[in-house]
């Protein structure tokens, strides 16, 4: 079975066609904004500007016909982009003559994981721009354990690295400058419970850098608290659940201190650590692919009548039929 998937809940515009076993073509088309962070209405526009020819260069390097399912990602996410999306998914379904699969948008980082790594039954560590949980399976759901009460992880680095002079997106050039940070200076860390919180950090780490703290020791800094705030509660719930593999997926999955940090907590505690490849981790179209292909398989279709967006669809809504 083949399926076709379209990822653009928020910069990245993204297409994946996937087989059972591999991932067959994977093309993005990223919006960059020119200056501050992400704006919804331009990242839309940006993406009806550039979905038809993203679209027909996929369809140069793969059969329509081979295509038994469209799937694409219908929450969580901005509306204005996910509504581009969804129009050109049903225009597929409608034209190809092929079932259409709304996918949650958070399910997908998780599957795509697990597919692609040797993790099983793992504490999730979701960690992107908008979102950052701490996810497992109970039963037939997912369950959000514990996330953040305000910003996501990435959104933090995107606005303290703007904040220093830095251009979108932020994550990486604090990873940069971090390497070369030499004093560690404390900042709020904020665990409440199972979640936490970034923006006082945020607020903090900016004053740090406004009373002549150096960029690299302001990005250290912020780096050792942020992720030890998650490591903490990443372990916290392997500890609760009994569980002994942990899953890092999402943009910021790709930073190597919180690879780190998490992989030398699953190493005092002899449990496992994965993370997916780094095209994979990030937003993209073949982890929604590959979940439409899943949840086709076990029964779902969503009915074009059906499938309005669902800009705050949480990843306890989808009944989990597969193992
Ligand atoms: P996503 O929302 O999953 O597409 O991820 C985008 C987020 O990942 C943005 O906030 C980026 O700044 C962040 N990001 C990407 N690469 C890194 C990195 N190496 N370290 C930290 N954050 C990163
Ligand atoms: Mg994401």
């Amino acid at each position: 079975m083949i399926a076709l998937g379209i990822e653009g809940t928020a910069w990245s515009l993204s297409v994946g066609v996937v087989n059972e076993n591999d991932v067959i073509a994977l093309l993005n088309d990223p919006y960059q904004p020119k200056e501050g962070g992400i704006h919804p209405r331009e990242a839309s526009q940006h993406h009806s500007e550039r979905m038809a020819p993203l679209l027909s260069r996929l369809f140069d390097k793969v059969e329509r016909d081979s295509i038994d399912v469209i799937a694409f990602s219908q929450g969580p996410g901005m509306g204005p982009c996910l509504r581009v999306v969804a129009t050109a998914a049903r225009l597929l379904s409608v034209k190809l003559k092929k079932p259409l699969v709304g996918v949650n948008h958070c399910l997908a980082h998780v599957e795509v994981g697990r597919w692609k790594t040797r993790a099983k039954r793992p504490v999730v560590l979701y960690v992107s721009g908008g979102n950052s949980q701490v996810i497992a399976r109970r039963g037939n759901r997912y369950r959000v354990f514990g996330e953040t009460l305000d910003i996501g992880i990435g959104n933090a680095l995107d606005k303290l690295a703007r904040y220093m002079g830095l251009k979108h997106p932020g994550g990486p050039k604090i990873e940069k400058l971090a390497e070369n940070g030499k004093k560690y200076h404390p900042l709020p860390y904020v665990v409440k419970g199972m979640d936490f919180s970034f923006s006082g950090m945020v607020t903090a780490a900016q004053k740090l850098y406004d009373s002549g703290v150096s960029p690299e020791d302001v990005a250290y800094s912020f780096q050792e608290t942020a992720f030890a705030i998650l490591t903490e509660v990443t372990e916290r719930a392997l500890a609760y659940l009994g569980l002994n593999e942990v899953l890092l997926v999402g943009g910021v999955a790709a930073n190597r201190r919180l690879q780190e940090m998490l992989r030398v907590m699953c190493d005092d505690r002899g449990a496992r650590f994965y993370t997916p490849p780094k095209e994979l981790a990030g937003d993209n179209g073949a982890m929604i692919a590959y979940t439409g292909l899943l949840m086709y398989k076990h029964g779902y279709v969503t009915p074009v009548e059906k499938s309005y967006v669902r800009p705050d669809f949480r990843i306890e809504d989808v009944e989990v039929r597969w193992d």
